[in-house]
């Protein structure tokens, strides 16, 4: 009997296996990983673990015997390198075909490389591997250079700092995180890294690198023991392209996470290009909780329950003091209003436009995420003095 088949053992793809589980279904459920590893989570690769504050067991999705238990056919280290569409077939590298009646792809992203002469130098984060690598060299406390303050850029520096390495970020942009941010909430990530013994070099990109050093477009050499491309990670959809599923920057799929071009297959997690409710375009969201809300939707899509997939985007970070939930997407904003003290690190930030309020962010501020989200959703245009009053309830504008 062909039963339910996951590609990609990462989040999305454990947490839809074990709801396809939860929710009653019996057949078969086979799910196929890349990795040698049983399905992990990311995060803590560049906070607790790579600052050696955390066991890896801590981050693994299920015990080791969950899978078996639950008769998940768990295939390990052998990816899928074909899936035909007519014959409801996929192919693992090892040569095993397998059947399926219904085909989630969870397939994740890599790791941008730094397209540059001696790009291939730079390390890069993405499995327990690299985050062991990373561990290693920065015990050291030599020099290292970023390229890229993004999340993965500012938390690595993060952790190279705590390490004692002397670190300096080279980042294009005018400022860290500027996509995603704007250089409002921007500036509080420079000032609070730049507290931290780290230098920027903003506006430049990285060059060359060479066995001991970093060139910059401006032409600047910087010593480097250990470089570490933070550039960003692009999704694993060539899987779906060859296949002949619609992808556009990731596998597009409609609000119940089923493919638009295939009624049989589905996609979540970082791959996932998604029609949203709330958006009036698709939506890729490259962070944990969407994998790990997006999963299980899938999974029940798949089952045939009535799934309409409308969360809003959310992203987490810790570096050194700060602590911090985003949710929401900046696109089109046109103010910040701050809530709190950001020279004390405890704030909520939120994006406007047309009065409407796009984003929020609050750090080292609990239990406001609700709230927060509920305001996004509303759409309705809060009064500023009041979203900027901290004595003023979230929950009461
Ligand atoms: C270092 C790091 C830190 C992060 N920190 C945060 C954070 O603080 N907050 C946050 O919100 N998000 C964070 N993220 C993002 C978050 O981890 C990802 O959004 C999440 O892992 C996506 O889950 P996924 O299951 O879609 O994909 P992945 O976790 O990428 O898993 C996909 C799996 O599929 C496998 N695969 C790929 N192709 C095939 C194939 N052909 N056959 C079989 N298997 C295949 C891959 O090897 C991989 O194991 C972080 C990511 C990284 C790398």
């Amino acid at each position: 009997m062909a039963g339910h088949v996951i590609i990609g053992a990462g989040l999305a793809g454990a947490k839809a296996a074990e709801t396809l589980r939860e929710e009653g279904y019996d057949g078969p459920v086979t799910l196929i990983g890349a990795e040698e590893l049983r399905p992990y989570e990311r995060p803590p690769l560049s906070k607790d673990y790579l600052l050696g504050k955390s066991e890896r067991e801590a981050a693994f999705v299920h015990e080791p015997g969950w899978y078996a238990a639950n008769a998940v056919d768990l295939r390990l280290g052998d990816p899928v390198v074909s899936i035909d569409l007519d014959g409801r077939t996929v192919r693992q590298a090892g040569g095993a075909v397998m059947p399926y009646e219904r085909l989630l792809l969870a397939t994740g992203s890599s790791a941008r490389r730094l397209p540059v002469p001696g790009g291939e130098r730079a390390m890069t984060l993405r499995t327990f591997g690299d985050s062991d690598r990373l561990r290693r060299a920065f015990a050291g406390a030599g020099r290292v250079v970023v390229a890229g303050a993004g999340w993965i850029g500012l938390e690595t520096a993060a952790a190279a700092r705590e390490a004692g390495c002397h670190v300096v970020v080279v980042e294009p942009e005018p400022g860290p995180l500027n996509r995603v941010l704007g250089p409002e909430v921007g500036a509080v990530f420079t000032a609070l890294h730049r507290r931290h013994g780290v230098e920027f070099r903003f506006g430049t990109g990285v060059e060359e690198i060479t066995a001991t050093e970093v060139r910059t477009a401006e032409g600047e050499r910087l010593p480097a023991d250990h470089v570490v491309a933070g550039i960003g990670a692009a999704p694993n959809v060539d899987l779906a392209r060859e296949a002949g599923l619609a992808v556009g920057e990731g596998v597009l799929v409609d609000a119940s996470l089923r493919s638009t071009s295939h009624p049989d297959v589905f996609a979540a997690g970082d791959i996932a290009e998604a029609e949203h409710p709330l958006y009036d375009r698709p939506v890729r969201v490259e962070h944990w909780a969407n994998a790990l809300h997006g999963g299980p939707e899938a999974a029940r899509s798949m089952l045939g329950r009535t799934v309409a997939y409308d969360r809003v985007p959310y992203f987490f970070t810790d570096q050194y003091e700060l602590g911090m939930e985003f949710s929401g997407d900046v696109t089109g904003y046109d103010e910040v209003i701050f809530r709190g003290s950001v020279d004390d690190l405890e704030f909520v930030a939120f994006w406007l436009s047309g009065g409407r309020v796009v984003a929020g962010m609050n750090v080292n501020v609990w239990d406001v995420v609700d709230p927060i989200q509920d305001l996004i959703r509303r759409g309705g245009t809060p009064d500023p003095k009041s979203l900027a009053d901290p004595g003023v309830p979230l929950e009461s504008l």
